[in-house]
Protein backbone atom coordinates (compact mmCIF):
# COMPACT_ATOMS: atom_id res chain seq x y z
CA UNK A 1 0.00 0.00 0.00
CA UNK A 2 1.41 3.31 -1.20
CA UNK A 3 1.32 5.26 2.14
CA UNK A 4 -1.03 8.29 0.54
CA UNK A 5 -3.54 5.35 -0.06
CA UNK A 6 -4.92 5.02 3.42
CA UNK A 7 -5.85 8.72 3.30
CA UNK A 8 -8.26 7.68 0.50
CA UNK A 9 -12.13 8.20 1.45
CA UNK A 10 -12.93 4.63 0.33
CA UNK A 11 -16.79 4.09 -0.69
CA UNK A 12 -18.89 1.54 -2.57
CA UNK A 13 -20.43 3.19 -5.23
CA UNK A 14 -24.20 3.19 -6.61
CA UNK A 15 -23.94 1.17 -9.48
CA UNK A 16 -26.57 2.61 -12.36
CA UNK A 17 -28.66 0.56 -14.72
CA UNK A 18 -26.40 0.05 -18.35
CA UNK A 19 -26.73 2.21 -21.20
CA UNK A 20 -25.99 0.12 -23.61
CA UNK A 21 -25.01 1.90 -27.56
CA UNK A 22 -27.06 0.79 -30.43
CA UNK A 23 -30.28 1.39 -31.99
CA UNK A 24 -31.80 -1.87 -32.46
CA UNK A 25 -31.89 -2.55 -28.89
CA UNK A 26 -35.30 -2.79 -26.06
CA UNK A 27 -34.12 -0.73 -23.30
CA UNK A 28 -36.84 -1.78 -20.57
CA UNK A 29 -33.55 -0.91 -17.81
CA UNK A 30 -33.38 2.49 -16.15
CA UNK A 31 -36.96 4.02 -15.99
CA UNK A 32 -36.82 6.53 -18.68
CA UNK A 33 -39.92 7.61 -20.28
CA UNK A 34 -39.97 6.05 -23.95
CA UNK A 35 -41.58 9.22 -25.69
CA UNK A 36 -39.42 12.33 -26.72
CA UNK A 37 -39.88 15.62 -24.21
CA UNK A 38 -42.40 18.26 -25.32
CA UNK A 39 -42.51 20.03 -28.36
CA UNK A 40 -41.91 23.28 -26.93
CA UNK A 41 -38.59 21.64 -25.29
CA UNK A 42 -37.25 21.18 -28.85
CA UNK A 43 -38.00 24.49 -30.18
CA UNK A 44 -36.47 26.14 -26.71
CA UNK A 45 -33.76 23.77 -27.72
CA UNK A 46 -33.19 24.85 -31.57
CA UNK A 47 -33.56 28.61 -30.10
CA UNK A 48 -31.01 28.29 -27.95
CA UNK A 49 -28.55 31.38 -27.99
CA UNK A 50 -25.00 29.58 -28.98
CA UNK A 51 -23.38 32.97 -26.73
CA UNK A 52 -25.01 32.61 -24.12
CA UNK A 53 -22.81 29.60 -22.82
CA UNK A 54 -19.94 31.62 -22.62
CA UNK A 55 -21.07 32.98 -19.34
CA UNK A 56 -21.90 31.33 -16.16
CA UNK A 57 -25.45 30.17 -15.50
CA UNK A 58 -27.84 32.19 -12.91
CA UNK A 59 -26.76 30.36 -9.60
CA UNK A 60 -30.19 30.75 -8.11
CA UNK A 61 -31.87 28.93 -11.27
CA UNK A 62 -34.95 31.87 -11.55
CA UNK A 63 -36.28 30.69 -14.33
CA UNK A 64 -36.91 27.13 -13.10
CA UNK A 65 -37.59 27.83 -9.51
CA UNK A 66 -40.02 30.38 -10.64
CA UNK A 67 -41.84 28.01 -13.09
CA UNK A 68 -42.52 25.44 -10.96
CA UNK A 69 -42.93 27.57 -8.20
CA UNK A 70 -46.16 28.88 -9.93
CA UNK A 71 -47.12 25.65 -12.12
CA UNK A 72 -46.99 24.14 -8.05
CA UNK A 73 -48.71 27.15 -6.49
CA UNK A 74 -45.58 27.87 -3.89
CA UNK A 75 -43.70 30.85 -3.30
CA UNK A 76 -39.89 30.92 -4.89
CA UNK A 77 -38.50 30.27 -1.69
CA UNK A 78 -40.13 26.75 -1.41
CA UNK A 79 -38.10 25.40 -4.36
CA UNK A 80 -34.71 24.39 -4.53
CA UNK A 81 -33.51 22.45 -8.15
CA UNK A 82 -30.34 20.44 -8.93
CA UNK A 83 -28.49 18.06 -11.37
CA UNK A 84 -31.37 15.66 -11.08
CA UNK A 85 -33.18 14.18 -7.79
CA UNK A 86 -30.07 12.42 -7.75
CA UNK A 87 -28.31 15.68 -6.67
CA UNK A 88 -31.12 17.10 -4.95
CA UNK A 89 -30.84 13.54 -2.44
CA UNK A 90 -27.44 13.86 -1.68
CA UNK A 91 -27.62 17.69 -1.01
CA UNK A 92 -30.73 16.55 1.52
CA UNK A 93 -28.77 13.71 2.90
CA UNK A 94 -25.45 15.78 3.39
CA UNK A 95 -28.05 19.31 4.96
CA UNK A 96 -30.31 17.02 7.01
CA UNK A 97 -29.03 14.12 8.20
CA UNK A 98 -26.76 15.27 10.88
CA UNK A 99 -28.04 13.72 13.94
CA UNK A 100 -26.49 10.55 16.12
CA UNK A 101 -29.43 8.58 15.66
CA UNK A 102 -30.30 6.86 12.39
CA UNK A 103 -31.81 8.18 9.70
CA UNK A 104 -34.64 5.48 8.69
CA UNK A 105 -35.31 4.14 5.29
CA UNK A 106 -36.57 0.96 4.05
CA UNK A 107 -34.74 -2.46 3.46
CA UNK A 108 -35.97 -2.60 0.13
CA UNK A 109 -36.23 0.55 -1.58
CA UNK A 110 -33.74 3.20 -3.58
CA UNK A 111 -30.10 1.69 -3.53
CA UNK A 112 -28.67 5.48 -3.78
CA UNK A 113 -29.55 5.95 -0.32
CA UNK A 114 -27.33 3.85 1.71
CA UNK A 115 -24.60 4.84 -0.50
CA UNK A 116 -25.05 8.70 0.54
CA UNK A 117 -25.58 7.44 3.82
CA UNK A 118 -21.75 5.73 4.18
CA UNK A 119 -20.31 8.51 1.81
CA UNK A 120 -21.38 11.21 4.76
CA UNK A 121 -20.81 8.97 7.75
CA UNK A 122 -24.94 8.94 8.17
CA UNK A 123 -25.74 6.39 10.71
CA UNK A 124 -28.96 4.22 9.47
CA UNK A 125 -31.41 1.55 9.99
CA UNK A 126 -32.96 -0.50 7.46
CA UNK A 127 -36.93 -1.50 8.58
CA UNK A 128 -38.16 -4.64 6.44
CA UNK A 129 -40.55 -4.47 3.90
CA UNK A 130 -44.05 -6.63 4.57
CA UNK A 131 -43.71 -10.10 2.86
CA UNK A 132 -46.00 -8.33 0.51
CA UNK A 133 -42.68 -6.05 0.20
CA UNK A 134 -45.45 -3.59 1.87
CA UNK A 135 -43.59 -0.19 3.77
CA UNK A 136 -45.11 -1.02 7.62
CA UNK A 137 -45.83 2.59 8.57
CA UNK A 138 -45.27 1.69 12.41
CA UNK A 139 -41.45 1.26 11.84
CA UNK A 140 -41.22 4.92 11.46
CA UNK A 141 -42.50 5.73 14.70
CA UNK A 142 -39.22 4.58 16.80
CA UNK A 143 -36.86 7.72 17.50
CA UNK A 144 -34.49 8.40 14.60
CA UNK A 145 -32.11 11.18 12.84
CA UNK A 146 -34.82 11.95 10.03
CA UNK A 147 -36.72 9.36 7.46
CA UNK A 148 -36.59 9.24 3.88
CA UNK A 149 -39.11 6.59 1.43
CA UNK A 150 -39.66 6.63 -2.50
CA UNK A 151 -43.55 6.87 -3.01
CA UNK A 152 -44.20 5.00 -5.28
CA UNK A 153 -41.41 2.58 -3.83
CA UNK A 154 -38.65 1.32 -6.45
CA UNK A 155 -38.48 -1.14 -7.30
CA UNK A 156 -41.74 -2.79 -6.03
CA UNK A 157 -43.99 0.05 -7.58
CA UNK A 158 -46.31 0.04 -4.05
CA UNK A 159 -47.65 3.32 -3.51
CA UNK A 160 -48.43 4.60 0.44
CA UNK A 161 -51.43 6.62 0.26
CA UNK A 162 -51.34 10.11 2.33
CA UNK A 163 -53.18 9.30 5.06
CA UNK A 164 -50.15 6.67 5.87
CA UNK A 165 -47.35 9.47 5.24
CA UNK A 166 -49.62 11.52 7.35
CA UNK A 167 -49.48 9.00 10.13
CA UNK A 168 -45.63 8.75 9.44
CA UNK A 169 -44.85 12.58 9.46
CA UNK A 170 -47.39 13.17 12.73
CA UNK A 171 -45.25 10.73 14.52
CA UNK A 172 -41.94 12.53 13.26
CA UNK A 173 -42.28 16.21 14.13
CA UNK A 174 -38.55 16.46 15.19
CA UNK A 175 -36.64 15.54 12.69
CA UNK A 176 -36.41 15.92 8.47
CA UNK A 177 -39.16 13.46 6.21
CA UNK A 178 -38.62 13.65 2.19
CA UNK A 179 -40.63 11.70 0.09
CA UNK A 180 -38.99 11.18 -2.92
CA UNK A 181 -41.75 11.35 -5.57
CA UNK A 182 -39.75 9.90 -8.39
CA UNK A 183 -42.63 7.73 -9.96
CA UNK A 184 -45.71 9.65 -8.22
CA UNK A 185 -47.07 10.93 -11.92
CA UNK A 186 -47.53 7.59 -12.63
CA UNK A 187 -51.03 6.85 -10.71
CA UNK A 188 -50.07 8.64 -6.90
CA UNK A 189 -51.19 11.74 -4.64
CA UNK A 190 -48.07 13.32 -4.50
CA UNK A 191 -47.27 14.81 -1.21
CA UNK A 192 -46.75 18.01 -1.96
CA UNK A 193 -50.06 19.55 -0.03
CA UNK A 194 -48.87 17.79 3.21
CA UNK A 195 -45.61 20.66 3.02
CA UNK A 196 -48.63 23.58 4.00
CA UNK A 197 -48.68 21.54 7.41
CA UNK A 198 -45.87 19.82 8.03
CA UNK A 199 -42.46 22.25 7.83
CA UNK A 200 -40.22 19.74 8.23
CA UNK A 201 -41.45 17.47 5.04
CA UNK A 202 -39.75 17.73 1.89
CA UNK A 203 -41.36 16.29 -1.09
CA UNK A 204 -38.13 15.45 -4.38
CA UNK A 205 -39.34 15.09 -7.59
CA UNK A 206 -37.48 14.83 -10.90
CA UNK A 207 -37.62 15.18 -14.56
CA UNK A 208 -36.37 12.37 -15.31
CA UNK A 209 -38.82 9.96 -16.06
CA UNK A 210 -42.89 11.16 -16.37
CA UNK A 211 -41.43 14.60 -18.08
CA UNK A 212 -38.85 12.60 -20.12
CA UNK A 213 -35.89 14.66 -19.50
CA UNK A 214 -33.53 12.35 -17.88
CA UNK A 215 -30.70 13.61 -20.26
CA UNK A 216 -30.90 16.67 -18.93
CA UNK A 217 -30.53 16.38 -15.16
CA UNK A 218 -32.83 18.10 -13.52
CA UNK A 219 -34.64 17.55 -10.35
CA UNK A 220 -36.34 19.63 -7.20
CA UNK A 221 -37.58 20.05 -3.72
CA UNK A 222 -40.63 21.54 -2.55
CA UNK A 223 -40.51 22.33 1.62
CA UNK A 224 -40.80 25.06 3.60
CA UNK A 225 -38.21 27.87 3.04
CA UNK A 226 -36.63 27.18 5.90
CA UNK A 227 -35.54 24.21 4.75
CA UNK A 228 -34.91 25.46 1.07
CA UNK A 229 -32.37 27.89 2.98
CA UNK A 230 -30.40 25.40 4.52
CA UNK A 231 -30.29 23.39 1.39
CA UNK A 232 -29.47 25.96 -0.58
CA UNK A 233 -26.48 27.27 2.23
CA UNK A 234 -24.68 23.66 1.42
CA UNK A 235 -25.13 23.83 -2.39
CA UNK A 236 -23.51 27.32 -2.33
CA UNK A 237 -20.68 25.72 -0.26
CA UNK A 238 -20.60 23.06 -2.47
CA UNK A 239 -21.02 23.86 -6.14
CA UNK A 240 -22.78 27.21 -6.98
CA UNK A 241 -23.71 26.57 -10.30
CA UNK A 242 -25.24 23.27 -10.19
CA UNK A 243 -27.61 23.98 -13.33
CA UNK A 244 -26.22 24.39 -16.98
CA UNK A 245 -27.80 27.04 -18.93
CA UNK A 246 -29.79 24.43 -21.48
CA UNK A 247 -31.23 22.64 -19.11
CA UNK A 248 -32.85 25.83 -17.12
CA UNK A 249 -34.17 27.05 -20.21
CA UNK A 250 -35.25 23.59 -21.74
CA UNK A 251 -36.38 22.72 -18.62
CA UNK A 252 -38.59 25.74 -17.72
CA UNK A 253 -40.28 24.95 -21.10
CA UNK A 254 -41.02 21.46 -20.30
CA UNK A 255 -43.13 22.89 -17.47
CA UNK A 256 -45.78 25.02 -19.97
CA UNK A 257 -46.90 21.94 -21.78
CA UNK A 258 -49.32 20.50 -19.34
CA UNK A 259 -51.38 18.91 -21.96
CA UNK A 260 -48.58 16.69 -23.39
CA UNK A 261 -47.20 15.69 -19.93
CA UNK A 262 -50.69 14.44 -19.25
CA UNK A 263 -50.75 12.44 -22.90
CA UNK A 264 -47.38 10.91 -22.49
CA UNK A 265 -48.00 10.19 -18.75
CA UNK A 266 -51.82 8.22 -19.55
CA UNK A 267 -50.12 6.54 -22.50
CA UNK A 268 -47.35 5.31 -19.95
CA UNK A 269 -50.46 4.01 -17.68
CA UNK A 270 -52.30 2.52 -20.17
CA UNK A 271 -49.20 0.35 -21.46
CA UNK A 272 -48.95 -0.25 -18.06
CA UNK A 273 -51.85 -2.00 -17.31
CA UNK A 274 -52.02 -4.14 -20.17
CA UNK A 275 -48.60 -5.17 -19.54
CA UNK A 276 -50.23 -6.43 -16.19
CA UNK A 277 -52.42 -8.75 -17.84
CA UNK A 278 -50.07 -10.00 -20.37
CA UNK A 279 -47.13 -10.85 -17.71
CA UNK A 280 -49.69 -12.09 -15.62
CA UNK A 281 -50.59 -14.99 -18.85
CA UNK A 282 -47.36 -15.32 -19.18
CA UNK A 283 -47.04 -16.61 -15.31
CA UNK A 284 -45.96 -13.76 -13.99
CA UNK A 285 -46.50 -11.93 -10.69
CA UNK A 286 -45.65 -8.98 -8.94
CA UNK A 287 -46.80 -6.36 -6.54
CA UNK A 288 -49.28 -3.76 -8.43
CA UNK A 289 -47.26 -1.03 -9.50
CA UNK A 290 -48.39 2.43 -9.44
CA UNK A 291 -45.39 3.15 -11.18
CA UNK A 292 -43.64 3.12 -14.92
CA UNK A 293 -41.80 -0.19 -14.44
CA UNK A 294 -43.22 -3.55 -12.56
CA UNK A 295 -41.26 -5.94 -10.61
CA UNK A 296 -42.21 -9.06 -11.91
CA UNK A 297 -40.58 -12.91 -10.75
CA UNK A 298 -42.09 -15.83 -12.89
CA UNK A 299 -43.74 -18.89 -11.34
CA UNK A 300 -41.06 -21.49 -13.25
CA UNK A 301 -37.82 -19.68 -14.31
CA UNK A 302 -35.45 -17.97 -12.28
CA UNK A 303 -35.23 -14.35 -13.12
CA UNK A 304 -31.73 -14.14 -13.87
CA UNK A 305 -31.89 -16.65 -16.39
CA UNK A 306 -34.23 -14.28 -17.93
CA UNK A 307 -32.00 -11.78 -17.38
CA UNK A 308 -29.11 -13.03 -19.69
CA UNK A 309 -31.71 -14.31 -22.27
CA UNK A 310 -33.16 -11.22 -22.78
CA UNK A 311 -30.08 -9.51 -22.75
CA UNK A 312 -28.50 -11.65 -25.24
CA UNK A 313 -31.76 -10.78 -27.46
CA UNK A 314 -31.47 -6.89 -27.00
CA UNK A 315 -33.86 -6.70 -24.58
CA UNK A 316 -32.68 -4.81 -21.57
CA UNK A 317 -34.38 -5.02 -18.14
CA UNK A 318 -32.88 -4.70 -14.40
CA UNK A 319 -31.60 -7.62 -12.38
CA UNK A 320 -30.40 -7.13 -9.05
CA UNK A 321 -28.64 -10.07 -7.05
CA UNK A 322 -29.67 -8.97 -3.46
CA UNK A 323 -31.21 -10.95 -0.96
CA UNK A 324 -35.43 -10.43 -1.73
CA UNK A 325 -34.51 -9.30 -4.81
CA UNK A 326 -32.93 -11.50 -6.84
CA UNK A 327 -36.25 -13.88 -8.42
CA UNK A 328 -37.56 -10.23 -9.79
CA UNK A 329 -37.00 -8.31 -12.55
CA UNK A 330 -37.30 -4.75 -13.07
CA UNK A 331 -39.18 -3.69 -16.69
CA UNK A 332 -39.54 -0.29 -17.37
CA UNK A 333 -42.64 0.15 -19.69
CA UNK A 334 -41.77 1.34 -22.92
CA UNK A 335 -43.51 1.74 -25.63
CA UNK A 336 -46.71 -0.55 -26.53
CA UNK A 337 -43.96 -1.87 -29.44
CA UNK A 338 -41.50 -2.33 -27.57
CA UNK A 339 -43.79 -4.43 -25.00
CA UNK A 340 -44.91 -6.17 -27.97
CA UNK A 341 -41.46 -7.33 -28.54
CA UNK A 342 -40.86 -8.26 -24.99
CA UNK A 343 -44.24 -10.79 -24.53
CA UNK A 344 -43.66 -11.87 -27.65
CA UNK A 345 -40.31 -13.12 -27.02
CA UNK A 346 -41.00 -14.21 -23.50
CA UNK A 347 -43.81 -16.76 -24.64
CA UNK A 348 -41.61 -18.47 -27.08
CA UNK A 349 -38.83 -19.09 -24.36
CA UNK A 350 -41.38 -20.21 -21.69
CA UNK A 351 -42.58 -22.47 -24.40
CA UNK A 352 -39.47 -24.24 -24.64
CA UNK A 353 -37.86 -23.97 -20.66
N1 LIG B 1 -35.27 8.36 -6.70
C1 LIG B 1 -35.64 7.16 -7.14
C2 LIG B 1 -36.54 6.33 -6.30
C3 LIG B 1 -35.17 6.69 -8.38
O1 LIG B 1 -35.50 5.46 -8.81
C4 LIG B 1 -34.34 7.51 -9.17
C5 LIG B 1 -33.86 7.04 -10.52
N2 LIG B 1 -32.71 6.28 -10.51
C6 LIG B 1 -33.96 8.75 -8.66
C7 LIG B 1 -34.46 9.16 -7.43
C8 LIG B 1 -33.00 9.66 -9.37
O2 LIG B 1 -33.45 10.13 -10.57
P1 LIG B 1 -32.82 11.38 -11.27
O3 LIG B 1 -31.46 11.67 -10.65
O4 LIG B 1 -32.71 11.02 -12.69
O5 LIG B 1 -33.75 12.52 -11.03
Amino acid sequence: MKPWEKNIRKVVPYTPGDQPAGTKLIKLNTNENPYPPAPGVKKAMQELDFACLRKYPDPSSSLLVRCLAEYYGVEDEQVFVGVGSDDVLAMIFLTFFNSEKPVLFPDVSYSFYPVWAKLYGIPYQTPALDEEFRIRKEDYYQENGGVIFPNPNAPTGLLLSLEEIEDILKHNQDVVVVVDEAYIDFGGKSSLGLTRQYQNLLVVQTFSKARSMAGLRIGFAIGHRDLIRALNDVKYSFNSYTMNIPSLVLGAEAVKDQEYFQKTVKKIIDTRERAKIRLRELGFSFPDSKANFIFASHSRIPAEELFEVLRQNQIYVRYFKQPRLENSLRITIGTDEEMEELFAFLADYLKTH
